[in-house]
């Protein structure tokens, strides 16, 4: 039996219909910006494998601590015991993060990060006795696949069967420049209700959604009404967070600090499953009492694992070099200068840019969709050309690794302009 054979028969995989989909890519091999397959095909890691990878793959000083770790110390249970990579991270990360950010909660992926920060928020209320417990969103939001985190995220195609379980969250619209004061203002009259307990946003880049951007001077005005609310701000950097946008966090743009923040995703350079929920001492300080129940009584098997904390950690001293930081800006200016580029096509609009990332939409006169046929084409297109690119419905969006070249961006480059051309 081929390895596709096997995969069919038994692997049920991610966002996939069975019944339609071809045959899978087989990788075999992952190093700096490359994926090969099993032809020895080359491909260029475009997405960054699904937005996770930071600098690349294999990175020797990421493969270093995984080693080190390994033979140190694998994995222990985490409660009523620590670890030195666990507190290394949780100070350094803390460090990284506005003052006030001083509690770190350790859980397995971003669904989780989002859970835990979800429940933090609904049991800060319950544990000083008030009354609230509802949550604002976004449409287009995605923040998961979880209950909760599936339960704040756009309703629709995606979740339909689940949806007669999700709790009650009222959504602002995405921010556009015509409906912004009435955005504020509606979330101003919820706010004013009383019941609200959060406020969950994806700052400044919806991921998902299209990689759709809106600035940091609307979310300010959002945050500050929360504030004046006594809402507490969930900061979902999943995605955003380590240098995707320019800066290490979305929030290093915004003048107003979430209370809570969920890290994943790049938050291990892409290599191991971890999420990070980051909370005020004002949360953490409302769990303090004699009451076993008053504690945050959630953990997973894998809290605080020791070799993806190292992992967390090794990339951290990535982001310290200097040369890590050139490499970013060096993509922020090719994003911008292909921005320009693109503007020139007929069949291109609401081009974007957020630091590392760049979005397209490509005129299909059938609106942004998912299933677009524009993802149908294009992905097949690029892998001819040595790219691996999954577009979002109708919008091709630019995320790579940090290690990238100038050349291999060129590359990318040309195969879009190729695609558009034809
Ligand atoms: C990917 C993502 C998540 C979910 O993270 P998983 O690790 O896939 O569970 C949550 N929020 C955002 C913004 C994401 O991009």
């Amino acid at each position: 039996m081929t390895l596709q054979e096997k995969d069919k028969k038994h692997v049920w995989h991610p966002f996939t219909q069975h019944f339609t989909a071809k045959e899978h890519l087989e990788i075999v091999s992952a190093k700096g910006i490359y994926l090969t397959d099993v032809d020895g095909e080359k491909y260029i890691d475009a997405n960054s494998s699904w937005w996770v990878n930071t600098h690349g793959h294999g990175h020797p000083h990421i493969g270093e601590a995984i080693n080190t770790q390994f033979s140190t110390m694998d994995h222990i249970v985490f409660a009523g015991v620590t670890h030195p990579k666990a507190v290394e991270l949780a100070d350094r990360i803390t460090n990284l993060l506005p003052e006030h950010l001083e509690k770190v909660f350790f859980s397995d992926n971003g669904s989780t990060a989002i859970e835990i920060a979800m429940k933090m928020v609904i049991q800060y209320f319950y544990n000083r006795g008030e009354e609230k417990s509802k949550f604002l969103a976004m449409n287009g939001s995605y923040h998961g696949d979880t209950f909760g985190a599936m339960s704040v995220g756009q309703r629709g195609y995606f979740n339909k069967p689940f949806e007669p379980f999700f709790f009650a969250v009222d959504y602002i619209d995405f921010p556009t420049s015509e409906n912004e004061q009435a955005i504020l203002n509606q979330a101003e009259i919820l706010f004013s209700s009383g019941e609200f307990a959060g406020l969950i946003i994806e700052p400044l880049v919806q991921g998902a959604a299209g990689m759709r951007m809106y600035s940091p001077v609307f979310l300010d005005k959002l945050t500050a009404l929360a504030q004046k609310n006594d809402v507490l701000i969930i900061f979902d950097e999943v995605m955003t967070g380590f240098g995707r946008t320019g800066k290490l966090f979305a929030m290093d743009f915004c003048k107003n600090k979430p209370d809570l923040v969920a890290l994943s995703k790049g938050l291990t350079a892409g290599v191991m499953a971890l999420g990070l929920t980051v909370a005020s001492d004002k949360i953490y300080e409302a769990f303090l009492s004699d009451d076993i129940g008053k504690a945050l009584l959630h953990g997973h098997s894998f809290t605080a694992n020791p070799i993806a904390c190292a992992v967390a950690c090794a990339s951290l001293d990535l982001f310290e070099e200097k040369k890590t930081w050139e490499n970013i800006d060096d993509i922020v200016t090719w994003n911008t200068s292909f921005a320009k580029e693109l503007s020139q096509f007929e069949n291109v609009e609401n081009i974007r840019q957020q630091g590392t990332i760049l979005a397209f939409e490509v005129k299909t006169g059938e609106g942004n969709s998912y299933f677009s046929d524009v993802k149908t084409k294009a992905y097949p297109f690029f892998l001819e050309k040595g790219i691996l690119l999954r577009p979002l419905g109708n919008v091709i969006f630019v995320n790579p690794p940090y290690c990238i070249t100038e050349e291999e961006y060129r590359q990318i480059k040309e195969a879009i302009v190729s695609f558009l051309k034809d």
